[in-house]
């Protein structure tokens, strides 16, 4: 028996989500779901069992559950999970990661992410057809992934086409932080999915097929991974998707080689390259690390830049001593603190905000969907239609074929 929720409607992150939980004095305590429900957070709706339960109690549910269920069921974590909750997944990654191991899996039945809507959706896609994956909360989404809808991204692409007919052929990338819908409208126009760690593959894949760029939804990553293959910024331009024909000339257009989409992440266009001016007068010696969804002044300013497996592993190689400014999600750079204690390792926004999104999977929920498991009931099963699936697993391969 399935229960399924199609997530329709964008589920914004509210002012008073974003302040709740963003703390100068780093403490980020899970509280009980009706205690982080009162605080402002956007939660699905679930059983008012689940409201109260004390960490403890949840504890012992998912380990029950786990349990009952043996090898029917896998956990994946992303590490911009709270500790609350990754300390349950049998595999934690990145997005790039996870989507991988979700092809691989073949034994479990259920697939449980602990992530964002479009994770779970790559994982659907990726996985069998008899594998169900599940989203724990179904509001657990990417403001990021939201910034680039269908429509809009149907009207660019017709845009372009028109002006550019007979004078250039583009090829569009998006990221992996985006719906299935955008990654299947690549794969049916030549394109491909990148991830942060090949990004500058796909472009190189793209240019061997075309002459332009259209690069989604992140302009940020777009930007960095242009600048750092040499493309100069005269050659990019910004597609605003509240703009009649983006914002752009005609002009503009054919000359451009690059057109970024206009979206950017909350959570990485918070670091500054005045946090990182600080970091180093405070550590003298300090590594500055930083997310290429970070904007290219603060990617120009750090030492390193990488995804969310190279700050990981740069960071767990480094020698002892060595001190870590780092520009990324605080679950992640609290946990990678922890697990290097002989390092010192600190997020370079002393306003410590998590990514609100990903922040809405609460112990509660691995419980409530775990727990319909064992009584036969696959609960906010993520199904991406099958025509948007043959599309976006082309665009999916193409980017599985890059990564070898
Ligand atoms: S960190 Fe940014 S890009 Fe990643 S899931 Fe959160 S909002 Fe989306």
């Amino acid at each position: 028996m399935t229960m399924t929720l199609n997530r329709q409607t964008v589920i914004p992150i509210t002012e008073l989500e974003q302040s709740a939980f963003c703390r100068s004095d780093g403490n980020l305590r899970t509280q009980t779901l009706e205690e982080e429900f009162k605080a402002g957070v956007r939660w699905q709706k679930i059983p008012t069992r689940y409201m109260k339960l004390s960490p403890e109690e949840i504890d012992a549910g998912i380990a029950e559950a786990k349990k009952a269920l043996g090898n029917q069921v896998i956990l994946l974590g992303h590490h911009y999970q709270r500790s609350d909750v990754i300390k349950y997944a049998d595999i934690r990654g990145d997005s790039y990661l996870l989507s991988k191991q979700a092809a691989e899996i073949k034994d479990a039945r259920a697939i449980v992410f602990c992530g964002v809507h479009f994770m779970a959706e790559t994982a659907d896609i990726l996985s069998s057809d008899d594998q169900s994956v599940i989203l724990p909360n179904m509001a657990a989404g990417c403001s990021m992934a939201d910034m680039a809808n269908l429509e809009e991204v149907e009207d660019c692409w017709d845009d372009l086409q028109s002006v550019l007919e007979g004078q250039g052929t583009v090829v569009p990338i998006t990221y992996m932080n985006s719906t299935a819908d955008i990654k299947a409208l690549c794969g049916k126009n030549g394109g491909l999915v990148c991830t942060s760690s090949n990004a500058d593959r796909a472009f190189n894949w793209a240019y061997e097929r075309g002459d332009k760029v259209l690069f989604l939804p992140d302009q940020h990553l777009g930007r960095n991974t242009a600048l750092k293959m040499g493309i100069p910024e005269t050659e990019m331009v910004v597609w605003d998707p509240f703009k009649q024909m983006g914002g752009l000339s005609p002009e503009q257009i054919r000359r451009a080689k690059v057109i970024l989409w206009k979206g950017h992440c909350s959570v990485h266009t918070r670091f500054t390259t005045k946090q990182i001016e600080e970091a180093r007068e405070q550590h003298p010696g300090i590594n500055v690390i930083v997310h290429p969804e970070c904007t290219k002044e603060a990617v120009a300013a750090a030492d390193y830049v990488g995804s969310t497996e190279y700050i990981q592993n740069m960071i767990n190689a480094a020698p002892t001593g060595s001190v870590w400014g780092v520009g990324t999600e605080i679950n992640m750079v609290s946990r990678l603190a922890k697990e290097n204690p002989d390092k010192t390792v600190f997020c370079l926004d002393p306003v410590v905000c998590p990514c609100a999104t990903m922040y809405r999977i609460h112990p509660a929920y691995v419980l409530w969907v775990l727990d319909g498991l064992v009584a036969g009931l696959v609960i906010n099963r993520i199904e991406v239609p099958p025509a948007t699936k043959a599309n976006a697993r082309i665009a999916l391969d193409r980017m599985l074929e890059i990564s070898k």
